[in-house]
């Protein structure tokens, strides 16, 4: 597996229980670390710190259109990339919203895992995916339509454009589970 961090780090974990096979070894999981960055004009830039990329002239980018690689699979010749090929390699994050992170994701794992192939020899590998939510939508970014065809594309839940709180990110979990329940209540009396 190769969760997408940071939001596909739990649900790997959990998915790694659901996935062994008794006897057999635990799935390894790697990490790639993907964010999607924004751009914002120089004044604003300047005022929020340095926690946005440089800002060059004309250089204004639409919010979350460039995925940038926080940590990626080591490339050496012994590494992680050989160890792939031939697999079949789950990639696992939390949402699909865009679209854009896992177009990139799959598309960069296939050229990278290819490029080992073609140093070690062996059978291509095979990339899916598992999200726990997709958000109904037109997408940015697109997926190998094989993919989806072949069912190697799997969405726990389909959901719609609302901004989803996972549990993993909340500094204060009681509150997050008050405001869930608080939600689901108040779903249940509109229905
Ligand atoms: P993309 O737009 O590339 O499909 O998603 C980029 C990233 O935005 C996701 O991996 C996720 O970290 C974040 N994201 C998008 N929608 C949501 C959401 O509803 N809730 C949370 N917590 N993160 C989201």
């Amino acid at each position: 597996m190769i969760a997408i961090g940071g939001g596909g780090y739990v649900p790997a974990r959990i998915l790694r229980s659901f996935l062994k096979q008794p006897g057999s070894t635990n799935i390894p999981i790697q990490a790639i670390g993907l964010s999607l960055y924004e751009t914002l004009p120089a004044n604003k830039a300047s005022k929020e710190g340095t926690s946005t990329p440089p800002v060059v002239d004309r250089d204004i980018e639409e919010p979350g259109t460039k995925v940038t690689r926080t940590q990626w699979l080591d490339l050496s010749a012994l590494g992680e990339m050989d160890n792939l090929v031939g697999k079949r390699v789950l990639i696992v994050d939390e949402v699909d919203d865009t679209r854009t992170t896992l177009e990139y994701a799959v598309k960069e794992l296939e050229k990278d895992v290819e490029a080992a192939r073609a140093r070690v020899g062996g059978e291509a590998a095979q990339f899916s995916i598992f999200v726990l939510h997709n958000k109904n939508k037109v997408k940015k970014g697109s997926i190998p339509g094989n993919m989806v065809e072949e069912g190697r594309y799997v969405a726990a839940r389909t959901v719609g454009e609302e901004w989803i709180c996972y549990p993993w990110e909340a500094v204060d979990i009681d509150e997050h589970d008050r405001l869930a329940a608080a939600q689901k209540a108040s779903g249940a009396q509109q229905q």
